[in-house]
């Protein structure tokens, strides 16, 4: 679908004369640079970080875009995915006047976002499958409803969004769909990274924290119409990702063997678990599982939660996410990992 990506910009936004930093003004190759202020010997260190990182993080976004046919102009970077969805918010929301729409139970960071910058929630409340219903959504959705979040997989319920609920969004809703894959890499559906040239208004969010391994390195990718790139690069800090993270993550990218190796491991792994969850006589239910975790519910989860925190086992009450009583989501570990909990989950006695 057609938008016009500039009509749903924020005033401000689209006026915006960017930071123009040392490093953007001059771009190419020199032997002396006087421009930065940096220590010209180098850093206390055995490494030397003594320069600025480059302020396009290009080499990650040509790699990124060559590895999903794409231009670089229609990837980009962010401090972790969090900070792609506040830089997002931040594009198209005006605080105090702007909502965006979510689908509880979801990822807790887009209203969070949201509500740092003082723009409006609606929740719109999904069906029985955790599936977002398109029809609430265009109903309930007005002018002032600039972004809606979808998560699929979804964090923490585990399923997948079906493909044809986020075409209708893509189609009928009237501002920004941004699509959440964090979790792809364990979905048996196809990223939508590759319907790009199809919506104008579609986002993909995915992130390198998950299966690539790398959540202390900070990189989130957004994947996206070069006119919404290109809002994000004028918006974000100049420097937001650091020459550590951008070699690194360059480096790791040249590993999607040793990715796709765990991958397949964790997916086994997961079967294995759900089907020992199911033979748990308390455990009530057993959600369908798309990511690296999986949802069950119990009698009383806040009790099996402290019984496992004592032996020493850390699993994430969800009990305080919209219809989610008494649920646990628990993330698949290595093999011994999830055969010390599920010894502990088979010796607890209620
Ligand atoms: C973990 C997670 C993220 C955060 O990713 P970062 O890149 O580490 O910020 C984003 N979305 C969802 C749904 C997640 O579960």
């Amino acid at each position: 679908m057609k938008t016009d990506i500039e009509n749903l910009v924020r005033k401000n936004i689209l006026t915006l004369k960017p930071y123009s930093s040392a490093r953007n003004e001059f771009k190419g190759v020199a032997s002396v640079y006087l421009d930065a202020n940096e220590n010209p010997y180098g850093s206390p260190l055995p490494g030397s970080y003594n320069r600025y990182p480059d302020t396009a993080h290009q080499a990650l976004r040509e790699r990124l875009a060559a590895m999903n046919l794409l231009q670089p102009d229609q990837v980009c970077i962010g401090n972790g995915s969090d900070e792609l969805i506040d830089q997002i918010i931040r594009i198209f929301c005006n605080p105090g006047r702007d909502e965006i729409i979510v689908c509880p139970p979801t990822f807790k960071m887009y209203e969070t976002a949201a509500a740092i910058n003082d723009v409006g929630v609606k929740k719109i409340y999904p069906d029985e499958d955790f599936q977002p219903v398109p029809e609430r959504v265009l109903r309930e959705a007005t002018t002032c409803s600039k972004v809606i979040f979808l998560c699929s997989p979804n964090n923490p319920t585990g399923n997948s969004v079906k493909p044809e609920i986020i075409e209708d969004l893509l189609q009928c809703f009237g501002g920004i769909v941004v699509l959440d894959e964090a979790y792809i890499h364990f979905s048996s559906q196809p990223s939508w990274v590759s319907q790009l040239s199809k919506y104008d208004n579609l986002i993909v969010l995915q992130t390198m924290s998950k299966a690539w391994g790398l959540a202390g390195l900070r990189l989130g990718i957004a994947y996206a119409h070069p006119a919404v790139i290109d809002f994000i690069m004028r918006i974000k800090m100049p420097y937001n990702i650091n020459s550590v993270s951008q070699k690194l993550g360059l480096d790791a990218l040249k590993n999607v063997e040793q990715v796709n190796q765990w991958r397949n491991e964790i997916l086994m792994e997961r079967n294995r678990m759900a089907q020992a969850f199911e033979d748990i006589p308390y455990i009530e239910k057993v959600f369908p599982a798309d990511a690296n975790f999986i949802l069950i519910r119990v009698k009383d989860a806040e009790t099996l939660y402290g019984h496992l925190r004592k032996k020493g086992i850390v699993v994430r009450n969800q009990s305080a996410q919209y219809g989610l009583r008494n649920c646990l989501r628990i993330s698949i570990g290595t093999p011994e990992e999830n055969i010390k909990l599920i010894q502990e989950l088979i010796n607890y006695k209620e």
